[in-house]
């Protein structure tokens, strides 16, 4: 038996002007020394805003550099630059440099700050980080942040398919646990509860007020941030991730651009929880048409085509990932409901 060891963040903030603050919340706990990695093209004055926060409570930024490419070769090479005397690592942004930033600070064994831009996936607190190695994606294991620091007002500002997103990876998790119960009775795999029950409520929890002003923010940024935990306590990806994240990553091998994240397991779980039969549907159906999801997917509608090459590659993508995917071929019914749901017209190309 497992016996779980986990490791949570210490720092978590999530309040409007929270950027500003950054060079109090590494004081404190007595980092002065910090190397910055953000992404490309990040609006100047949210760097801007990050290089004032430290200088004014006094914390030295050794190197600020812009990531361009998640890779596993790309972090080694920053670990073997790392400037001496390093004490913490910093994220800010979104996707690659969070990933490349936490990686590189699991590498050098040094406190990690996350500090995301948008909320549009959980990878800001989980407990892995998904990069390339030798051109092919993997997951690898990191451990969580030390310190998750979410500026709301910065969040707020983000494009809206990125919060679309954000609820469309919060979404997946109502699907991904009921695969995860699947694998259990199919397999045996074995389910932590309690990282089960969390990852389902944090989902309820953001349905609450599921806007996308600072408080619907706070939420969905709160509830993704404990789904990292869930993983954390569960040793797995299971409570964040099934069936719909394997289509997404399907999907981003076979489509030529492949969209957001969230917007592709949102939509997945939303076609596979009727699949499920397990009552999740019209939950998901209601709080995906609550915040006006589909606006986002219809701005750049998903190909048909590329769906059905997903669905077919998307169960041998994981080894030993029992998921509904397993038990049949669902694409016929997901195809039939793509041209029938009224919810869905629009969503996809021929
Ligand atoms: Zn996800």
């Amino acid at each position: 038996m497992r016996k779980p060891h986990i490791q949570v963040p210490e720092v978590v903030r999530m309040k409007p002007g929270a950027l500003a603050r950054l060079g109090l919340y590494l004081a404190r706990p007595g980092l002065r020394q910090v190397l910055l990695l953000h992404s490309q093209g990040l609006r100047s004055s949210i760097l801007d805003q990050a290089r004032h926060s430290l200088s004014a409570y006094g914390v030295e930024l050794q190197a600020a550099a812009e990531v361009t490419e998640a890779s596993v070769e790309n972090a080694v090479e920053r670990l073997g630059a790392l400037p001496k005397g390093t004490q913490a690592i910093a994220g800010l942004g979104g996707g690659k440099a969070l990933d490349v930033a936490k990686y590189v600070a699991a590498l050098a064994g040094l406190p990690y700050y996350a500090v995301p831009t948008s909320v549009s996936n959980d990878g800001f607190c989980s407990p892995q980080a998904s990069l390339t190695l030798r051109g092919r994606r993997k997951s690898l294991p990191t451990g969580l942040p030390y310190a998750v620091i979410v500026d709301l007002e910065v969040c707020a500002g983000a494009p809206v398919p990125l919060w679309h997103s954000g609820v469309g990876d919060l979404i997946a998790k109502l699907t991904a646990v009921t695969d995860w119960k699947l694998a259990f009775h199919a397999r045996g795999a074995p389910v932590n509860d309690l990282a089960a029950l969390l990852s389902d409520a944090t989902v309820y929890q953001f349905l609450a007020s599921p806007t996308r002003d600072e408080e619907g923010i706070r939420l969905l940024a709160t509830a993704l941030m404990l789904n990292g935990v869930a993983m954390e306590i569960a040793g797995s990806s299971r409570p964040a991730s099934g069936s719909e994240h394997l289509i997404s990553h399907a999907l981003d091998t076979v489509a030529a651009r492949p969209a957001l994240h969230g917007l592709q397991t949102g939509t997945a779980a939303y076609l596979l929880s009727r699949i499920q039969g397990r009552g999740q549907h019209e939950r998901i159906a209601e709080a995906l048409a609550r915040t006006r999801f589909w606006e986002s997917v219809r701005q750049a509608p998903f190909s048909l085509a590329d769906w059905r090459a997903a669905v077919a590659l998307a169960p041998s993508i994981k080894d030993d990932f029992y998921t509904i995917l397993s038990e049949r071929d669902c694409w016929p019914e997901m195809e039939a409901w793509i041209a029938e749901d009224p919810h869905l017209r629009g969503c996809f190309t021929p």
